[in-house]
């Protein structure tokens, strides 16, 4: 009906060619005409051809039966936004330009001058600066980007007016300041502050903290130091576009500083680590050497020694062996090292030696000799001892075995009785023919004597009669020792023996004024009767001299019986002699049945005896494997045991 020039201009056409015409006619899309909102965007076709983007409001019925429309042409409008759009694109671009420049690098000095750089291309500053914060409240900056004809500020260390604490709090909590113009009234800087801005000819600045993620800090972050933007030319407005990058590249700073310090402490950690490592190769290789010395050292000795050395493992292998074994017996170290016991000594001997390798694989040291051709090709007697190796849960790993040549002190053993041997069978003759001769004296037949003489003549009988008994024990002992006496084994009645042997030694029990009993028992032993009854005389009569007057000596005999294997199990019958005499110290227990081993030495002048009887005990207690050892107590008695076979009891013949 009506359109006023505004709208003639908007639609692209003259007054008349408007009015009395559908308004449709000029729209792209039709008019909604259900349309009830207040504004609504249309697009308009000019006849030109131009279409316009315009917003309309409506008034309905304004006058009866007349609608009002009002447009306005938001073309222009619609571009601004777009091209507000592009810019800001541009602008992520460039961030994510620059961050990924600085997100580049690990060294955070590289990082804080990529960041200086840029920030100055970017803004087209004059000056950009990384200002360091100081833990005393000054800073200095430390990287600079500057147009050449201003004046560098890198290194300069600020004063604290320049920089007050209630500055610094404020940027810590975030602040970003954008001062236009320095010498401006409401820029409200201090006097100082605007002479130091003229020193350095800054007339507009931009500052943004760069804040660091720390432990320690009460909100988690600290100020790190300050990202600034300086314009010396002329003032500056600084567009938020400005500050918001300004501030986004202070923050992927801090970042970068949180995990620079990272890689720094893991860098100093592997550092550390690494000195370590070095230190424990060195003090693991000196250590090495060291042992490779002692080694060496060991070898030398080992190998230096005149004795066999040599570990045995579990399994009976030679795990380590001394050079003897090679001038020894002839071997090589190939024919002894992870070898059997029975390859590298051959089967016979193994079966020798075997048991005592029992024994030591059992935990117990062991020694024993043996007679072995070397490579010499002659005879050799040898002391082996193996002393089980044994860890810390008491489990046996090996033994160690120790073998010396003794044959010299064998030889000499052997001249030294034969010696005796031959010295006493030649006193014994001339002894035997004083001693009957002092015997025919005593009895007066060839003359009397004056009492005097005749008290020499006891002295001389009672001396004679020491000496052939010393002299038949010497060669008692030494036919024993050298195994020419064959032991008559039979079975022998314990009873009988107990009961021989205290009807033997009465009148010296009664002499002493001491008493004699035995325990019946119906045990029967294995024994060589008359070696057997000199043994347990000479036990009485050892409990018969070393005992007080009144007491008694009591003889007894027990049966044990041991498993040897599973089927096969060993009895023995323990003979005991018991006294209540002075008794023996506990450390002369074992020496005593040594030869002319007495306790006190003037036992023998005291108690006569020669120090033989128990070493003579002992060979013939061992000629019939058996075991003797003595038990005491000072001053309230000894108990002499001795072991004898009862009958050796295979399983099988149990059963039978
Ligand atoms: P001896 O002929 O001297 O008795 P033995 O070999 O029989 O020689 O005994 C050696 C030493 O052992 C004795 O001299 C004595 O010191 C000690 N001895 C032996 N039997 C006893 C005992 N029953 N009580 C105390 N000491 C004893």
């Amino acid at each position: 009906m009506e359109v006023n020039s505004a709208a003639c201009n908007l639609f692209g056409a003259a007054k008349k060619k408007l009015v009395g015409k559908s308004i449709d006619t000029f729209l792209v899309l039709p008019l909604n005409r259900k349309h009830n909102q207040e504004k609504t965007e249309i697009k308009i076709k000019q006849h030109q051809g131009k279409v316009k983007t315009v917003e309309y409001s409506l008034v309905k019925d304004l006058l009866p039966k007349h609608n009002l429309f009002v447009f306005r042409d938001i073309s222009t409008l619609q571009r601004q936004a777009i091209v507000e759009l592009d810019l800001h694109h541009q602008r992520v671009e460039l961030f994510a330009e620059v961050t990924l420049k600085i997100r580049q690098s690990l060294q955070i000095h590289e990082i804080l001058q990529t960041a200086v750089t840029e920030v100055q291309r970017i803004l087209q500053a004059d000056r950009v600066l990384i200002y360091q914060v100081f833990g005393n409240g000054t800073g200095m900056p430390i990287k600079e980007a500057v147009l050449t004809g201003f004046k560098p500020i890198l290194g300069v260390k600020f004063p604290e007016e320049v920089f007050p604490a209630d500055y610094r709090q404020l940027y810590t909590k975030g602040r970003v300041r954008a001062i236009p113009n320095v010498h401006a009234p409401d820029a409200e800087l201090a006097e100082c502050l605007i002479e130091f801005m003229n020193e350095w000819q800054i007339k507009s600045k931009l500052v943004v903290p760069i804040l660091q993620n720390a432990k320690s800090e009460p909100r988690g972050e600290h100020l790190w130091g300050l990202l600034i933007s300086h314009q010396c030319q002329a003032p500056r407005e600084w567009t938020e576009f400005e500050q918001e990058l300004m501030q986004q590249l202070a923050d992927q700073i801090g970042i970068a500083l949180f995990q620079g310090e990272l890689l720094e402490n893991l860098e100093s950690i592997v550092a550390e680590r690494t000195a370590k490592l070095r230190q424990e190769i060195n003090v693991r290789t000196k250590a090495e050497i060291a042992l490779r010395h002692s080694e060496e050292q060991l070898r030398l000795i080992a190998n230096g020694l005149p004795v066999l050395i040599a570990y045995v493992d579990k399994k009976q292998h030679y795990q380590f062996n001394n050079q003897a074994y090679q001038t020894w017996l002839g071997l090589s170290p190939q024919e002894i090292c992870d070898r059997h016991l029975s390859q590298v000594h051959g089967e016979e001997e193994y079966q020798q030696i075997s048991q005592y390798v029992a024994t030591a694989l059992k935990g117990e040291t062991v020694t024993y000799e043996r007679d072995l051709v070397l490579q010499d090709g002659c005879v050799h007697s040898l002391s082996v001892t193996y002393i089980p190796h044994i860890q810390t849960q008491k489990t046996v790993q090996g033994f160690f075995a120790l073998t010396s040549d003794i044959s010299d002190r064998k030889a000499i053993e052997r001249m030294k009785d034969e010696f005796i041997s031959v010295v006493s069978h030649e006193l014994r003759t001339p002894l035997t023919s004083i001693h009957s001769s002092l015997k025919i004296l005593a009895t007066g037949k060839l003359g009397s004597l004056y009492p005097q003489g005749e008290r020499m003549l006891n002295i001389a009988d009672e001396q004679t009669e020491r000496l052939v008994h010393l002299v038949n024990n010497v060669l008692d002992l030494q036919r024993i020792q050298s195994g020419k006496i064959i032991m008559n084994k039979q079975a022998c009645k314990a009873d009988d023996l107990m009961q021989e042997a205290v009807q033997m030694m009465k009148t010296l029990a009664q002499e002493q004024k001491i008493k004699l009993s035995y325990q019946s028992t119906p045990l029967i032993v294995w024994a060589d009767r008359d070696y057997i009854m000199q043994t347990l005389t000479n036990l009485v009569s050892n409990a018969i001299k070393f005992s007080p007057d009144n007491s008694t000596v009591i003889l007894s005999a027990a049966i044990e019986t041991k498993n040897i294997s599973e089927h096969q199990s060993i009895s023995y019958v323990t003979f005991a002699v018991q006294d209540r005499g002075q008794g023996i110290p506990q450390d002369r227990l074992e020496t005593i049945f040594e030869r002319f081993q007495q306790v006190d030495s003037s036992d023998s002048r005291k108690k006569g005896g020669t120090g033989l009887g128990l070493a003579i005990c002992r060979q013939i207690v061992e000629g019939h494997g058996g075991q003797i050892w003595a038990e005491s107590c000072l001053n309230r008695g000894s108990t002499f045991y001795f072991t004898l076979p009862e009958l050796i009891q295979l399983e099988s013949d149990r059963h039978d």
